[in-house]
């Protein structure tokens, strides 16, 4: 049994237009971030040295690992505090370390800047270098393909405010964001009103009892501990350990949008679940919910109740492919018709990052269905396909590869969207191995056959045939319905199903044998 596990969901809070003092103090907030930020990123790349890997100790003894093969000391990467000590170990000055090698007093209203406003920085800079480096090494891995990954722009940041340093207080007129900001000079405390959108209402109000719980708990700890009661002190702070389904706010970060600041909240909730596996083990028919991620954004999921299907839910996103396309064509168009490169190629920028953008929000809206689907149905698990690796796209043409880079891409987005709002409801997300998941029969487990109907009316365009059993029907269907077979563990042994797609590729390559139905019912029946 996990107890624990911890799901976020982040809601956007606008200020209500900060002015004067108020705004001000965000500006000078923000102001004094960037620049810091800049610094540890620059110390993060040039001293190769935080990063230095950390022999791995076991979890309970802490004792140092080795490799029982080559006897030599198990290393593992450091963890962001890890790197994050051994920043401050060069650049503050201590007493261990008087005269450290970068000097914090060259970023204006650094050096004396708390040490929360300097880690959220330093995290922050932590987390541009570090997926620069894992851009650098997958570059360097592909044989330099492509072109080498710039080095990460600092230019103007939004601001983390630790946990417990800002939080929402809802009141009965007003909202306020109440948050404590950093001037280069002194680190006061702002009350900022926000407007509270409709979903985070009850979030909220959880998250208040749940913080009232806590100062509670804190001020008996902290008035025992006064009174000299150390031991009945440590007691009550016991009661301070996460309970479940509590909702908890997260560090804030505030951001400068167009229109105005923002504050982006986390919401944290403890979530009690145990592992799938378990699950199915304690209960064999509990409710679950397959998905199949085709390409082309197609996402089809059937809900389960035991053996039977309780609802299906088709997800084809063709809408949002001609908006794709057309964007591409403005693309496309601005390129050709402003021939300057330079010029052309960044105002076109904008327009790959709102393309982008756009990708990403139907990916959200995309798991969000899913995930309410699952919910309607009682899902207690959501069970994908594995994504394979990311397939070769050598020797193809270009908009083939992009075109497949996508749908790759794509599916990962939407799996990790789900992964993340399921966790919210409760719901565990698992993945299985995706062979042949849309290639056997549903029913029988044969290498089926797949092909295209093209106006024959109303029935499904896409078909699905088992030579063996006669089985006919939706093969978009197919991966949601063999995902059930893979969670019960009942999928057919690989073996005949491998032999079986051999013959079929044999036949494929000699159009001849092609219309010799015959040949693939034996191929499919010698499994
Ligand atoms: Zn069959």
């Amino acid at each position: 049994m996990k107890p624990g596990a911890q799901a976020t969901r982040t809601i956007v809070f606008p200020l209500w237009g900060p002015n004067g003092v108020k705004n001000e103090a965000l500006e000078q907030t923000q102001a004094l971030f960037a620049p810091l930020v800049a610094f540890y990123v620059s110390v993060l790349l040039r001293e190769q040295g935080l990063w230095d890997k950390v022999p791995q100790r076991d979890r309970q003894t802490k004792k140092v690992l080795f490799d029982p093969e080559t006897g030599e000391i198990r290393m593992r990467k450091p963890t962001a505090d890890e790197v994050l000590t051994r920043a401050e170990a060069v650049t503050v000055k201590t007493r261990a370390h008087p005269n450290p090698p970068y000097d914090l007093k060259s970023v204006p209203g650094a050096a004396k800047a708390p040490v929360v406003f300097r880690r959220a920085a330093i995290k922050r800079a932590i987390g541009l270098v570090r997926s620069h480096r894992s851009n650098l090494a997958r570059w360097e891995r592909r044989g330099r393909r492509g072109r080498m990954p710039g080095m990460p722009v600092v230019k103007s940041f939004p601001v983390t405010v630790y946990r417990g340093l800002g939080w929402i207080v809802r009141e009965p007129l007003r909202s306020f964001l109440k948050v404590k900001l950093w001037n280069g000079a002194r680190w006061a405390e702002f009350r900022i009103p926000v407007r509270i959108p409709e979903r985070a209402a009850g979030l909220l109000a959880v998250s208040e009892e749940t913080r009232a719980r806590i100062e509670a708990v804190l001020s008996e700890a902290r008035s025992l501990e006064r009174a000299g009661r150390r031991e009945e002190a440590k007691a009550v702070r016991k009661h301070l350990k996460p309970l479940p389904w509590e909702i908890a706010q997260a560090s804030i970060t505030l951001y400068r949008h167009l229109d105005g600041w923002a504050a982006h909240v986390p919401f944290v909730r403890n979530v009690p679940v145990s592992k799938a596996e378990d699950q199915r083990r304690a209960r064999p028919g509990i409710p679950v919910t397959t998905v199949d991620l085709g390409e082309n954004n197609l996402a089809v999921a059937a809900a389960w109740k035991g053996r039977k299907i309780a609802g299906t839910l088709f997800l084809r996103g063709a809408a949002h492919e001609r908006r794709r396309m057309r964007r591409l064509a403005a693309i496309r168009q601005r390129q050709m018709a402003s021939g300057k490169p330079t010029k052309g190629v960044r105002s076109n920028r904008r327009r790959w990052v709102r393309l982008t953008q756009a990708e990403v929000d139907t990916a959200r809206q995309i798991a969000r269905r899913i995930v309410d689907f699952a919910k309607a149905h009682g899902s207690r698990v959501i069970v994908f396909e594995a994504l394979s690796r990311m397939p070769t796209t050598r020797g193809m043409g270009w908009t083939r590869r992009q075109n497949l880079r996508r749908s790759w891409w794509m599916r990962g987005r939407i799996l990790n969207f789900v992964r993340y709002m399921a966790l919210w409801e409760g719901i565990l997300v698992v993945r299985r191995d995706p062979a042949f998941t849309s290639k056997a029969c549903p029913r029988c487990g044969a290498y089926g056959e797949r092909f295209s109907r093209r106006g024959e009316g109303r029935g499904p365009r896409h078909t699905f045939r088992c030579p063996v059993c006669g089985w006919e029907g939706n093969a978009d269907l197919v991966g949601a319905l063999n995902l059930k077979k893979k969670w019960d563990r009942t999928f057919p042994p690989l073996g005949p199903l491998i032999a079986a797609a051999k013959e079929a590729k044999k036949l494929k390559t000699a159009p001849a044998m092609l219309e010799d139905k015959g040949a693939v019912r034996c191929a499919a029946n010698a499994g």
